[in-house]
């Protein structure tokens, strides 16, 4: 497609955006860019379930909806209800909650599948059907004129039960091009509401998810979803870059769980929006809340939430190097991109380690209301490195050092000036 013409003043000069990104977000003003209005459609209740360790009874799915649609998220999508009886109820109970989150169900372009899923009292309907090559010879076996068929009766029927529908390929990026293009625009001429691109095995990166969604947006004029697989590390990436080429909706999971390696994390994903527009995520999702939902999902499915993950992991805002912590307590932007406290966490700077600075041991004996002076924090953060080479300190074991030291200087002072006393002639 062509790319639309610039904004461009009085002068014939190209003008900023009507949005204001961050000094982070998108350099260049791009109309077409939706990283500033965007919706999530959150999978754990779908994608999640297809996590190894994910059995989620149906008091539980419900605490996970809540704990969601309090976040904030726009819309939280279920196994489909064809997949067995339980499944089937869990989804009209979690449609009749009331939720403001809209409730979707994913359903293969089936009518069979379509017909059941109609009548769970759901919002809409999230409809798959594979298109790569692979899948037509080895899943399914149809070739696109049957597939487009199916996907025109699908969709009209959703859409005459007054449902929100979305039509999505499966593996698109294996999927060939103008095929893919073809029964979009097919979907996109019966007022389908959404087309969906599935990075189903985790195989593109940001270019290829640029250049894809992009043309894309120049073929329909309904909204864009994305799904994107983690095997290869860019499900967050990924889904930065389809907003950036005009997608509207992403798929995400509390900590990325789903099939294999999962899809694009939550947390991980609002930390990525928020660094591009602050102001927008956080109006939008109530992100102290992300530690207790993850919390939540990581119970129940009986694993620990990573050392490493975004936000929440326990050294998220932990700061060590010396060199580090000095600039961190005189500003904590220098080497922080996301605040803690916007997002329930706190910071905490390590000091008993031999890296340690006295600049940061000054802050702690502040903390602890110590009166030493740099000269004597400097000899006491000597003491902490030389420990410290045998075997890292624990914070108590910091703080009783720095209070004997403390000690041992108030009990110097004193009898010093004692002697000085006894040097006085009577
Ligand atoms: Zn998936």
């Amino acid at each position: 497609m062509t790319p639309p013409p610039a904004q461009q003043n009085g002068n014939g000069a190209a003008v900023e955006s009507i949005h204001t990104p961050s000094a982070y977000g998108p350099k260049y003003a791009d109309f077409l860019s939706r990283v500033d209005n965007f919706s999530i459609i959150e999978s754990t209740l779908r994608e999640g379930e297809q996590f190894a360790n994910a059995f989620f009874d149906t008091e539980t799915k419900i605490a996970i909806a809540k704990a969601l649609d309090d976040f904030g998220v726009e819309y939280i999508e279920l196994t489909s209800p064809a997949a067995s009886e339980q499944s089937r109820q869990d989804c009209e109970a979690i449609a009749k909650l009331g939720l403001k989150a809209k409730i979707l169900t994913h359903v293969r372009c089936h009518m069979d599948d379509a017909r059941i899923a109609v009548e769970t009292g759901v919002d809409g309907l999230d409809v798959v059907i594979g298109t790569s090559s692979f899948l037509r010879e080895f899943s399914h076996g149809k070739d696109m004129t049957y597939i487009t068929k199916q996907a025109i009766e699908v969709v009209n029927f959703i859409k005459s039960k007054g449902l929100e529908v979305r039509f999505s390929s499966e593996d698109s990026f294996r999927s060939d091009l103008v095929d893919l293009l073809n029964i979009y625009r097919a979907v996109d001429k019966i007022g389908v509401n959404r087309v969906g691109i599935a990075d189903t095995v985790g195989c593109a990166n940001p270019r290829q998810v640029y250049e894809l969604v992009r043309t894309l947006r120049g073929v329909v004029s309904c909204d864009i979803e994305c799904h994107f697989h983690d095997d290869t590390g860019c499900g967050i990436a990924n889904a930065y870059a389809a907003l950036e080429a005009g997608a509207t909706h992403i798929d995400t999971s509390v900590l990325g769980i789903g099939e294999r390696n999962g899809i694009t994390p939550l947390g991980g994903f609002c930390a990525r929006m928020y660094v591009a527009n602050k102001e927008y995520v956080m109006g939008k999702y109530k992100l102290h809340k992300l530690r207790d939902i993850e919390n939540l999902v990581a119970d129940a499915v009986q694993i620990q939430v990573p050392f490493n993950n975004y936000i929440t992991g326990y050294c998220a805002f932990t700061h060590k190097a010396g060199i580090h912590a000095k600039a961190i307590l005189n500003n904590p932007s220098t080497y922080e991109i996301l605040k803690p406290e916007d997002f329930g966490m706190t910071r905490y700077v390590s000091i008993g380690h031999r890296l340690t600075g006295w600049n940061a041991v000054k802050n702690r004996v502040h903390q602890l209301g110590l009166k030493l002076n740099d000269d004597d924090v400097k000899a006491v953060t000597a003491q902490i490195k030389e420990l410290a080479d045998i075997r890292p300190l624990n914070i108590d074991e910091v703080d009783t050092l720095l209070r004997k030291f403390h000690e041992d200087k108030k009990v110097g002072q004193e009898s010093a000036a004692m002697s000085a006393d006894d040097d006085e002639p009577n």
